[in-house]
């Protein structure tokens, strides 16, 4: 657990993430044609029947946390593919010398007021497109827009300012190798045992500046599962960081070079397996978008922390200790954990384990609500007014179930439950699972 002084300092340093941002001096012409020329390219088969299928019904704005607790039109999940659907109807559709008689042209004052829609009221997190009857992939548009916008030097300057410097210096918010190391020393300096830098290992655990920063505890507790369970596991220095700013910026080039730090890191050591940590947009990174340089599927398995320590659970390999009964826990999924990954028994069965009472929300699983926070919108600065207010969907929801825990298994979403909570003077307990159930292992020799 940390405090909450801990988390306003750190909410105070990444407030100025956008001061480091070095945006490109760019014509209004030049960010138009990047744009369009993103957008043609991204245009395949799937995302044009996408752009061209939506009937107008409505109901993916019932499913938007930020049109549903603003009711601005606006946030409309479907609109906030217009741009590229005109691009798109204007100069890639099948009859685009007629379409582009009655369709307007872009221009860059469209892209500029679309970044708030794409950034700041989106969260990539999928919920519209469950309820989709056209089954629209609304957040892989949105995506694309991002890169578009990327392109164009229209991303938010805390992402660009992020997305620029892990680019650059392959750290984020300074975090790199030297800073891990001192954080590994910490936590053995407390009693627990990490490999750091072993040549071969079966399994790669990654990590993420977050936790580095804020939450060791999270990144303690898996260490402390590994070697419980007598994994041959290890942390390295040169491929640890899991958050990935190309994808949430959406800088192409970067997402594919933090991913390949990844993969090259794992087949060096020859891992077998590699463990996420509780980030939800690492995990989609890695897993769904991760490729060997010749485009082959990844030769290893990717697991997020909750589903590997749920599997472990599920097996009967990871027994915990009874714990409170008197305890009472509630389940956040990850969007891009549960809806995008499918990861939903998994952290389900591990919080059973920890024998307290287990209340489902409702809706839950692969409809439950999005915190808000996800898919970078953190640390945009002037979306906290939005963010906040999507967030008291999430926070109405949990207190629903009654429980006085909330259990997440995403940094990010973590984050953003903090902020609300902090701001709303919101009771409730908000809880690693990973930490949870290191809390319950049964004694033995490994820390
Ligand atoms: S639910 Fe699907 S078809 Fe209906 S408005 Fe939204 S995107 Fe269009
Ligand atoms: S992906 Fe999520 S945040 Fe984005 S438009 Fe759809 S429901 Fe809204």
């Amino acid at each position: 657990m940390i405090d909450m002084a801990v988390f306003k300092q750190f909410q105070d340093a990444i407030s100025h993430l956008g001061e480091m941002a070095q945006p490109e001096k760019l014509s209004d012409q030049e960010r138009l044609s990047r744009a369009k020329a993103v957008m043609r390219q991204k245009t395949d088969r799937a995302l044009a029947m996408d752009l061209e299928a939506c009937v107008n019904c409505g109901y993916c704005s019932e499913a938007c946390h930020f049109y549903q607790s603003t009711q601005d039109p606006k946030y409309t999940p479907t609109r906030k593919l217009d741009l590229l659907r005109r691009v798109h109807m204007r100069e890639t559709s099948a009859f685009a010398p007629i379409r582009r008689l009655f369709t307007r042209d872009i221009t860059v004052d469209d892209l500029q007021e679309w970044q708030e829609l794409v950034y700041d009221a989106c969260t990539e997190c999928g919920r519209c497109s469950m309820v989709c009857p056209m089954g629209i992939n609304i957040a892989r548009g949105v995506n694309v827009m991002r890169e578009a916008l990327y392109e164009a030097g229209l991303a938010p300057l805390e992402l660009m300012a992020v997305a620029q410097e892990q680019a650059g210096r392959g750290t984020v918010f300074g975090v790199g190798p030297a800073e891990l190391l001192q954080t590994v020393e910490a936590l053995r300096a407390q009693g627990i045992v990490i490999p750091f830098d072993a040549p071969r290992a079966d399994v790669m655990l990654v990590s993420t500046v977050i936790d580095v920063l804020l939450y060791q505890d999270a990144l303690a507790a898996t260490a402390r599962i590994l070697n419980h369970l007598g994994v041959n596991w290890t942390l390295r220095s040169t491929g640890f960081e899991a958050a990935n700013f190309g994808l949430l910026s959406g800088s192409e080039s970067l997402q594919k070079a933090a991913t390949k730090r990844l993969v090259d890191e794992a087949l060096a050591i020859g891992a077998k397996t590699v463990i996420m940590p509780e980030c939800g947009h690492a995990y989609p990174a890695l897993r769904w978008d991760g490729r060997l340089d010749n485009g082959d599927p990844l030769p290893f398995e990717v697991l997020a922390a909750s589903e590997f320590v749920g599997r472990e659970v599920q097996s009967g390999r990871l027994q915990l200790q009874p714990g409170d009964a008197s305890q009472t826990y509630t389940y956040h999924d990850a969007c891009k954990l549960a809806r995008h990954g499918g990861v939903i028994d998994e952290p389900r069965a591990a919080i059973r384990a920890l024998g307290g009472d287990f209340r489902e929300t409702a809706p839950t699983a692969e409809l439950n609500w999005c915190c808000g926070g996800g898919a970078g919108t953190f640390l945009i600065n002037r979306a906290a007014p939005l963010r906040h207010k999507a967030w008291e969907i999430k926070r109405e929801q949990i207190d629903a179930t009654g429980a006085n825990t909330v259990v997440v298994s995403c940094a990010s979403c973590r984050l953003n439950f903090m902020a609300g909570a902090e701001s709303d003077q919101w009771p409730t307990r908000i809880a690693s699972l990973v930490e949870l159930v290191a809390e319950q292992l049964p004694t033995d020799k490994a820390h």
